[in-house]
């Protein structure tokens, strides 16, 4: 079942246009990544899709339905959730409340979830040694777990994932990397935005890659991971004439 479809979509700031006609599914439990490089039009594209920014042209469907008119509040209640690069963390609030927030997201009540949230950590055991410490002083590391058991606590149909190993020691993000699968293996769709190739192609089953606001390709991501230099070329921006004679030209695929 699809339960995102993204069609010739275009947003931006003003007059810079940052996503150019960008055209997307995702399919229910898939992990879909979102590759680029920096400032391809990523974080605008899932900005859009979580209704933080208007989009000027083009069309997102949610489970069959447009969704042009809902507000961020009502598409993370109704599980199309965001975790933003930077993580959104509130860091004079403790771990405790910063979960908690997760929860409000839709509309619950603290002395319903208290049970849950208690669940949830035997999953991430480094915050459930935290609870109580202001979320500010965690690692980056940990704030990013953080940030995606929060947002966890909002109930996500779909959990978008902006560059979550940003900026992480490789251990770290091997972590992220590690909990997102897990995610998915309790059935959770994921699209995660991503610059870092390869780790960002072994946890997905599709791949979109984006330069400057386009979609330039698209596939399993098997294929892009044989493709690897190939997909290199992409990332860093630079479209020799043989890459995109042979790639960027090649018809967008249907999901599996
Ligand atoms: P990154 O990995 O750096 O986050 P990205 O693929 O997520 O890259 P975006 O952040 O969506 O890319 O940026 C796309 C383009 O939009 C870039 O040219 C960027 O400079 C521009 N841009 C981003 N945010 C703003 C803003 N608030 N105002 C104006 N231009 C912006």
């Amino acid at each position: 079942m699809t339960l995102l479809k993204i069609t010739e979509l275009s947003s931006g700031y003003g007059r810079i246009q940052a996503v150019r006609q960008a055209s997307l599914e995702v399919s229910e439990a898939e992990i879909v990544t979102l590759l680029g490089p920096n400032g391809a039009g990523k974080t605008t594209l899932l900005k859009t899709v979580a209704g933080l920014l208007r989009p000027s042209g083009g069309s997102v469907v949610y489970l069959g339905q447009a969704i042009d008119d809902w507000s961020p509040a009502t598409r993370a209640r109704r599980g199309l959730v965001l975790v933003p690069e930077g993580r959104g963390i509130l860091g004079q609030m403790t771990v405790w409340e910063n979960l908690l927030m997760g929860a409000y997201a839709r509309g619950a009540k603290t002395k319903d979830v208290a049970e849950e949230i208690e669940k949830l950590l035997d999953q991430f055991p480094l915050l459930a040694a935290r609870l109580q410490a202001a979320a500010g002083v965690l690692s980056g590391g940990e704030r990013q777990l953080l940030a995606i058991a929060r947002a966890l606590l909002a109930h996500p149909r779909l959990l978008m994932l902006d560059e979550p190993s940003l900026g992480l020691a490789p251990r770290m993000a091997q972590e992220i990397l590690r909990t997102i699968r897990g995610l998915r293996d309790r059935g959770i769709t994921i699209l995660l935005a991503e610059q870092g190739i390869r780790q960002a192609l072994q946890l997905a089953d599709r791949c979109y890659v984006m330069v400057t606001g386009r979609i330039v390709a698209s596939g399993p991501a098997v294929r892009f991971l044989k493709e690897h230099e190939l997909s290199e070329i992409y990332l860093t921006g630079i479209i020799s004439d043989k890459a995109s004679g042979t790639a960027a030209a090649r018809p967008e695929r249907e999901p599996a």
